[in-house]
């Protein structure tokens, strides 16, 4: 039987990372020597290997994604099954999401990483490269948009995120759960995301800067002011509870969101951003009177993304709205209902 072909990109990460003892590790290690190190990948794929960079995943960029996207694009277009990514796990929530929006094949396209470094007693980087692989040859995974495959359970792009700063199982779905785990070497899908189409493609150089600031309590709100002064061409608040900041900082959310668009999502890491619950000064009806979009159920950080993407697309303020809303479930749902 011939085995379906994978795109292996590596760019780095703790998958990559070895060292000695003292100075810590830091990434070392190729594409082809992680596909080297796991023989199994052979009986299950034929691997287009490339290793794109050997960096910390702190230090990949959204122009690294667009070129990665570019490549996937190119092989998915032509031979190849699916696309593996290996990266490090600090930003995993991000790339993925990013390459879910400007990725435009509709082949399977999985993240993946380790916890542990590639020398450390329980590695998981092996273990997790052979599921991610496993994950990217199956036809069922076609159309479901980037996945993110570590500790054998499949999470989608818009939904995961980093929740813990060690564990192998580190990765989580607050909102939605994973959408399935690799088992005896199949996977097992227990339920099958709609892809939202991808963005039109960005050209990295054009992609502006975008402020990501979270509110505490007893802020003052002063970092807001500074933002336009900064060069800051957007800007994502991480409120507090369903996205609500005190008082006395309003009417600075809603001086900035005359500047620039300004998003608002919320600190706690699950739910939606509400919209017409809260009637008090700062609160959510009140911020979003003074013009802020709600995030919907994006995090800040894939808030934050998302505005970069379509600030570089040149879009208007509206348009950003409507593009927050379509991609966000529950606002989707309800316009659905709306529209009957
Ligand atoms: N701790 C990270 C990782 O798991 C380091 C990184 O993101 O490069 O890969």
């Amino acid at each position: 039987m011939t085995r379906p072909r994978i795109l292996l990109v590596s760019t780095g990460g703790t998958i990559t990372m070895t060292g000695g003892v003292g100075g810590g590790i830091a990434p070392a290690l190729t594409g082809e020597d992680l596909a080297r190190a796991v023989p199994e990948l052979d009986t299950i794929a034929a691997l287009d290997v490339v290793t794109f960079s050997t960096k910390p995943g702190a230090s990949l960029t959204l122009s690294d994604l667009a070129e990665i996207a570019a490549l996937i694009d190119a092989r998915l277009g032509g031979n190849d099954a699916g696309a593996v990514v290996v990266q490090g796990t600090d930003s995993i929530e991000e790339s993925a999401f990013a390459l879910d929006l400007i990725v435009k094949s509709n082949k399977p396209v999985v993240v993946t990483g380790a916890m542990r470094g590639a020398a450390s007693p329980g590695a998981d980087g092996p273990a997790n490269l052979l599921a991610a692989v496993t994950v990217a040859t199956a036809p069922i995974m076609t159309g479901c948009g980037t996945t993110v495959v570590l500790n054998d359970e499949i999470h989608a792009a818009r939904h995961v995120a980093k929740a813990d700063t060690s564990l192998p199982g580190a990765f989580r779905s607050p909102a939605a759960g994973p959408l399935g785990r690799v088992a005896e070497g199949d996977v097992w899908l227990l339920f099958k995301p709609e892809r939202l189409p991808p963005l039109a493609r960005v050209i990295a150089t054009t992609v502006p800067p975008v402020a990501l600031v979270r509110i505490g309590l007893g802020d003052d709100g002063r970092l807001l002011s500074a933002l336009a002064g900064l060069g800051y061409r957007g800007a994502v608040i991480e409120a507090m509870g369903a996205g609500h900041v005190p008082a006395s900082v309003a009417p600075l959310v809603g001086a900035l969101a005359e500047a620039m668009p300004v998003v608002l999502a919320s600190r706690t890491g699950a739910g939606p951003v509400f919209t017409r619950t809260y009637g008090f000064d700062g609160s959510e009806i009140d911020l979003i009177r003074r013009g802020v979009i709600p995030s919907g159920m994006l995090s800040g950080v894939k808030a934050r993304l998302l505005l970069q993407l379509l600030l570089g697309q040149g879009l208007a303020r509206d348009e950003i709205a409507s593009a927050y809303a379509e991609r966000s479930e529950g606002h989707r749902s309800r316009r659905e209902r709306e529209a009957v």
